[in-house]
């Protein structure tokens, strides 16, 4: 088989181990394994979406409506945009997608901080693109700004707030990056986890609005974290009419199913749901910092739904996440992403209980 040369240099993404894993090879209960590693919401699901995703069921025969109008109506009053600004991908990860073949080819690249979202790089490599990173994993005005001057790289990556590191850049660091580069240089803005961050310190929160004024612009977000929607695989771009107008050439029809829809309509619309999941988890996080503080390790000041702890030498993050695996506690490891670190989403106060148990053990 003669495969496109650019597969030679990509490695498949790893994605959180899921819970039949877990089963299958250790043996344990479905019931007692604990999940803390896709940065899933720990509540599930608002009834509200529940209700929509049953009660159309009997729609499964029938494609979706492809102009997806309900939910882009949605959340254009949400945000404040129109519905021209906004596209639906089956999670921001197709928006992202529809945006690298859109912009880039092998001449191309891209700019990204040391350490973020893994498929920035994927889908770069995909279309045979260089790929350039800063020295910190923070988004540091001088490091981008040099690299930019030296690569002039086609698209900018700002993830804020950062995964897998959940450190946050605020909203003026954003806009100067963005004021400071030149209109041929996409600059794509990924919060993925803002809801957290904005109701951490409204220096971070970030809207699509805040940034409709530039065309070289695009905002990601998705439902698969807050609202509590990552089986259904939704999420959005929201940018200038004309980028986005281009990215539908991209997208293939139906790409959101039916169900899908459905429930990401009824999400957009239950506030309280996200007020909820954001209010336990502002709780459960600060039993994280505390138990790092206790135990004589540091961690990333947090602005997502999960907390990256930073291990000293004489502790292994491979080992600590093979041993809690065994006992059920799925965490992520981030040694492939160069760092002795444990990347652990915070779940219900049952769920915490169980790891900090295990981990407790696990680190003696
Ligand atoms: C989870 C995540 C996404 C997208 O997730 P989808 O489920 O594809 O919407 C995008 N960016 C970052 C940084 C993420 O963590």
């Amino acid at each position: 088989m003669r495969y496109n040369k650019v597969l030679e240099d990509i490695k498949i993404y790893e994605a959180g181990k899921p819970i039949e894993l877990v089963v299958r090879e250790f043996g344990i209960d479905a019931k007692d394994v604990v999940k803390l590693a896709s940065n899933e919401n720990p509540i599930g699901t608002s009834p509200a979406v529940e209700k929509a995703i049953i009660s159309n069921a009997n729609k499964a025969h029938l494609y979706p409506d492809d102009s997806m109008f309900e939910l882009k109506d949605a959340l254009a009053s949400r945000f404040e945009v129109k519905e021209e600004n906004i596209i639906i991908g089956a999670g921001s990860d197709q928006v992202l997608e529809f945006i690298s073949r859109a912009v880039l080819h092998d001449k191309a690249s891209v700019l990204m901080s040391a350490v973020t979202f893994a498929m920035y790089e994927i889908y770069a490599k995909q279309m045979g693109a260089k790929i350039y990173r800063t020295a910190s994993y923070e988004h540091k005005f001088d490091e981008f700004m040099e690299a930019y001057r030296m690569y002039k790289p086609e698209i900018i990556y700002l993830c804020t707030p950062n995964n897998p590191t959940g450190d946050a850049t605020s909203k003026e660091a954003v806009l100067e990056i963005i004021t400071a580069v030149d209109k041929d240089t996409l600059v794509v803005v990924d919060g993925a986890y803002m809801e957290y961050a904005s109701a951490k310190d409204a220096k971070y929160a970030i809207t699509p609005n805040d940034l409709l004024g530039f065309e070289n612009v695009i905002y990601l977000g998705t439902f698969s974290k807050a609202y509590g929607l990552g089986g259904m695989r939704v999420g959005y771009g929201i940018g200038q009419q004309e980028f986005i107008s281009e990215l539908y050439k991209m997208r293939p029809p139906f790409n959101i199913s039916t169900l899908s829809l459905a429930a990401a309509i009824a999400a957009c619309k239950d506030d309280d749901f996200v007020a909820e999941s954001i209010a336990l988890h502002q709780e459960e996080i600060q039993r994280y910092e505390t138990f790092a503080k206790e135990n004589g390790f540091s961690y990333i000041d947090s602005y997502t739904n999960f907390i990256t702890y930073l291990l000293e030498d004489n502790m292994d993050s491979t080992k600590i996440a093979d041993a809690l695996l065994k006992r059920g506690v799925i965490i992520r490891n981030l040694a492939s992403y160069g760092m002795n670190a444990l990347r652990i989403t915070i779940g219900t106060k049952a769920q915490n209980d169980v790891f900090f148990k295990h981990f407790s053990e696990v680190i003696v």
